[in-house]
């Protein structure tokens, strides 16, 4: 049915949360198929976590922590382009180890510095790490994975404390997922991304999100919770991108996250550090990161804002814990969200599992490709019935 077929306060899409998945979903739905959308989110702005402001000593910064995007699709990267302009950007980022300031993730001249070796070429580095690396037979925790490849002194000082700060857990109580991420290189490439497209918004993050729901199908209410409005709008269909827990009401228990404070700060320093993000992985340091965003935006000016991030037990839900147990409780909720008509579950809050930007934006995609050809196939199996 057409927008202007419906009443005022009618919709075809309820779309719960206004980040990615929310928000890529609302502008295909209606640029695409002319549906008349709802978008819902309570916190007082779109752009979910990615979401960015000047603040005010006018430097643009990421509420929610440093967003760096980072894409290996095409498909995704040609999508957001009709957004927004891009400012190349390879982010780089350090760490603090024995008071030394060295590339992470480990390349070749992170060995060399930190052990005052000479190390030349890959073969070099690859044999060195080879030589460190303790073989562990049946792995399965993020512990086994980083001894297994370099050995137990490199396991302390990079992964032990950081990922004990960051999780609240011990690496061997971990799932093998966690670390299997993070690469180790035997070259000098310091680029924590490896991606072919590697860029920030030009404007920010706030401005695509802006560009991309400018339609006048689609109505924007910021700081209104999905449950305080869910009996009095008239929808068709529902597409959240919240918490799936809390969509049915906690009933198997709550899923676990870890969480983080953000200590934002503004300085009377053009310069604070080198690279975008500094890394403390020293189990002694409470904050696991410190990020500048003028190295992200590009910013010109003689003040600085950085973020040093404090992981936390409470607090908004952004990092799900992978063990084994929760993804089994996930399941659970999953298995309820299947049998739900009429709401389509989507984000990374709605799926359980870290995902990056472009990853959400991908499965945003796929979902409205999905929506697409069950609308193109609805015509012809009424034709079917009806012959
Ligand atoms: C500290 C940090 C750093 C990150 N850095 C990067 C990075 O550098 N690069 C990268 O690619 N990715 C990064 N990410 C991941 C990125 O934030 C996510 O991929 C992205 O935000 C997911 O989008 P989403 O729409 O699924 O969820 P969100 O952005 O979380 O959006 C969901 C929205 O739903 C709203 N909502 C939930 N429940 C309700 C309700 N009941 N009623 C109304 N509204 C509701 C929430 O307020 C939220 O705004 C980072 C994440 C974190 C936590």
């Amino acid at each position: 049915m057409s927008a202007d077929q419906r009443g005022e306060n009618r919709y075809d899409y309820l779309i719960v949360g206004a980040g990615y998945a929310g928000s890529v979903l609302a502008e295909r739905l209606a640029s695409q198929h002319g549906a008349r959308i709802l978008l819902v989110d309570r916190r007082p702005h779109i752009g979910g976590n990615a979401y960015d402001e000047p603040n005010e000593a006018g430097i643009l910064y990421h509420k929610y922590g440093p967003h760096i995007f980072h894409t290996n699709s095409e498909q995704v990267s040609d999508y957001l382009s009709q957004f927004t302009e891009w400012r190349p950007y390879e982010h780089r980022v350090r760490a603090v180890v024995r008071d030394k300031l060295v590339p992470i993730p480990i390349n070749r001249t992170t060995l060399n510095e930190l052990f005052g070796l000479d190390l030349k070429t890959d073969e070099e580095a690859a044999d060195y790490l080879a030589s460190r690396a303790e073989p562990v037979e049946d792995i399965r925790t993020s512990e086994d994975v980083v001894v297994n490849a370099v050995g137990r002194e490199l396991y302390e000082l990079f992964f032990q404390g950081y990922t004990r700060k960051q999780w609240g857990l011990d690496p061997s109580e971990l799932d093998k997922s966690v670390t299997a991420r993070i690469p180790t290189r035997t070259n000098t490439d310091d680029r924590y991304f490896a991606d072919t497209f590697q860029a920030m918004p030009a404007n920010g993050y706030t401005a695509m999100f802006e560009n991309m729901l400018d339609n006048p199908l689609i109505e924007v209410r910021t700081g209104v919770d999905f449950k305080d409005i869910r009996d009095s709008v008239d929808y068709d269909h529902l597409i959240f991108t919240g918490p799936i827990d809390e969509y049915f009401d906690f009933r198997f228990g709550k899923l676990p996250y870890r969480s983080l404070k953000f200590d934002h700060q503004t300085l009377e320093t053009e310069r604070f550090q080198d690279t975008g993000t500094v890394n403390y992985p020293a189990p002694d340091v409470p904050y696991t990161r410190i990020s500048e965003y003028k190295h992200l935006t590009g910013q010109q000016s003689p003040v600085t804002t950085i973020t040093y991030e404090y992981p936390s037990a409470e607090g908004d839900p952004y990092y799900p814990i992978p063990r084994a147990e929760n993804q089994e409780l996930f399941k659970r909720y999953e298995a309820l969200a299947d049998a739900t008509d009429n709401v389509t579950f989507v984000g990374r809050l709605a799926t359980y599992r870290y995902y990056n930007m472009d990853q959400i934006v991908g499965q945003a995609l796929a979902t409205f490709r999905r929506m697409d050809e069950k609308r193109s196939a609805a015509p012809r199996e009424a034709e079917v019935e009806a012959a």
